[in-house]
């Protein structure tokens, strides 16, 4: 057993990180669902949606030919429409909600058609937003990720100058660099980048970094508001013995690498264990079976009515390839010359349900080995404890404190996405950049109403 690269032929990489969700083959197909929809007056989608995309509105434009109207109504509520429409989860936001579910009928494809009207804009470079003349205020925003993008575009619509400070050499946070490529390509991103970026009025300066080379002083200083959206980043460790042996890698780093430098450049362990089983975990172990990896299996503490991803994602997995050891907990990583060779995990039970409802695992003393070569650790991640505390911001275990106008203890601080929820969903950092915009245009006393 081994880990390395290049395991697959360059045709079955691009087979197995083509798009999972393709888009309609035509317009006709996409005519045909969209005059399924029953335009809801009170649209459940629209409520489950967290940019409130008025769903019906969008769809009724696409029935009339109206895409530039259909991408409008859904770029107004959310700049990021277009990614959104791939890497939302769907089955648990709009679609989900859709009042055809409860008559046993697929749901309406609200996602694809999103995807139809929104690519189109972004391919034909419709730039459907003017920005107001300049109200000469600047604002700094830290993390060129879904928050602080949809951020910057909301305050530029309102004649901001804009400077996004990015320590990576691309925009998009994890959109560019976390999210599984069978989703989103890197081109994608990019474009999607630009489109936004567009409007004009955003500046993004790249390998900037706040804590190493701004400090929130200097911004604080600069400009008339800061908004940080620098996300989290760092994977939870397990702290078991063997944790340093070569083999053990974070899933957001194995991920990184991925999407930085492209499938081939790789290395995948042959017999591979992911620990968690949250939207990480699955992103880590289908990409780790698609990299060629022979096995791939799931530790998880808990039981499949208490995992964190859902069972959309459960599927696509088990699909792929990968087994689940349910209520598994991870113990030493075992090795030899210091390369893994295998994990001992011992088997839970459940328990009394902890603070959040969720039954507790419980050891039980039984034990187990498996034959692993490289153990992939997605057991959540951490917020960046040391520069949100040194920079003196209120915090709660390293999650930015904001109040209901999103403001931090910080003098014209403003923060959002998930440097303050601690790790949600893009939707949910696309909603949080316009609450924040909002929050600043209120202490700058300009109007957006
Ligand atoms: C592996 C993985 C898979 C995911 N899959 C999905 C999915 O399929 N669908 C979905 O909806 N969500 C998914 N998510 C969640 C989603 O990506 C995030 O919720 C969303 O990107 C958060 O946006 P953000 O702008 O708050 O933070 P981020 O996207 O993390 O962006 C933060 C930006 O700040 C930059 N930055 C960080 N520190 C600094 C600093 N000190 N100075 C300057 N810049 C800094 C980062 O480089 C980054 O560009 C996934 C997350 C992960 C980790
Ligand atoms: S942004 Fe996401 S949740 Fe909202 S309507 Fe579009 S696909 Fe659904």
């Amino acid at each position: 057993m081994s880990i390395q690269n290049n395991r697959l032929t360059k045709e079955q990489y691009e087979q197995n990180f083509s798009d999972i969700h393709p888009p309609f083959e035509s317009r006709n197909a996409a005519l045909v669902e969209a005059n399924r929809c029953l335009f809801c007056y009170d649209a459940p989608c629209t409520k489950a949606c967290p940019t409130s995309i008025n769903v019906p509105k969008f769809i009724k434009q696409i029935t009339t030919d109206n895409i530039k109207g259909s991408a409008h109504t859904i770029f107004s509520s959310n700049i990021m429409g277009a990614g959104c429409s791939k890497v939302c989860p769907v089955e648990k936001l709009c679609e989900g909600s859709c009042v055809f579910n409860l008559m046993d009928e697929p749901p309406i494809p609200i996602a694809k058609l999103q995807r139809y009207s929104t690519e189109m804009a972004m391919d034909k470079k419709w730039q459907l937003f003017e920005r107001k003349s300049s109200t000469g205020k600047r604002v700094a925003v830290v993390g060129a990720g879904p928050a602080g993008l949809s951020c910057a575009h909301t305050l530029s619509r309102e004649g901001i100058d804009v400077t996004i400070y990015e320590k990576e050499k691309l925009g998009g946070g994890l959109m560019t660099y976390g999210i599984a490529g069978y989703k989103v390509t890197p081109q994608f991103c990019k474009d999607e980048v630009a489109y936004i970026t567009g409007i004009g009025g955003i500046e993004i300066k790249y390998g900037k970094e706040l804590g190493k080379d701004i400090t929130l002083t200097t911004l604080q200083q600069e400009y008339d508001a800061v908004y940080l959206a620098f996300g989290v980043g760092l994977a939870r460790q397990l702290d078991i013995p063997g944790e340093n042996l070569e083999g053990m890698v974070d899933a957001i780093n194995f991920i990184y690498e991925l999407r930085s430098k492209g499938y081939d450049k790789v290395a995948v362990g042959e017999k591979v264990a992911v620990i968690g089983m949250g939207m990480t975990a699955i992103d880590a172990a289908t990409q780790a079976k698609r990299l060629g990896a022979s096995e791939v299996t799931m530790l998880y503490r808990r039981t499949k009515e208490e995992m964190p991803c859902t069972d959309v994602e459960l599927e696509l997995a088990l699909l792929d390839g990968c087994k689940v050891l349910w209520l598994a907990a991870p113990k030493e990583a075992l090795g030899v010359n210091g390369k893994l060779t295998a994990l001992r995990a011992e088997v839970m039970k459940l328990g009394e349900p902890d603070a959040s409802g969720r039954r507790s695992p419980v050891p039980t003393g039984e034990e187990f080995v498996i034959e692993v070569d490289m153990v992939i650790k997605a057991a959540g991640q951490t917020p960046y404890d040391s520069l949100v505390k040194e920079s003196g911001i209120d915090n709660s275990w390293g999650k930015v404190k904001i109040n209901h106008q999103c403001a931090t203890n910080m003098k014209a601080v403003f923060a959002g996405g998930d440097c303050v929820n601690g790790g949600k969903e893009v939707v949910d950092a696309v909603q949080a950049g316009k609450d924040g915009a909002a929050g600043i245009l209120d202490f700058l006393n300009i109007n957006n109403k």
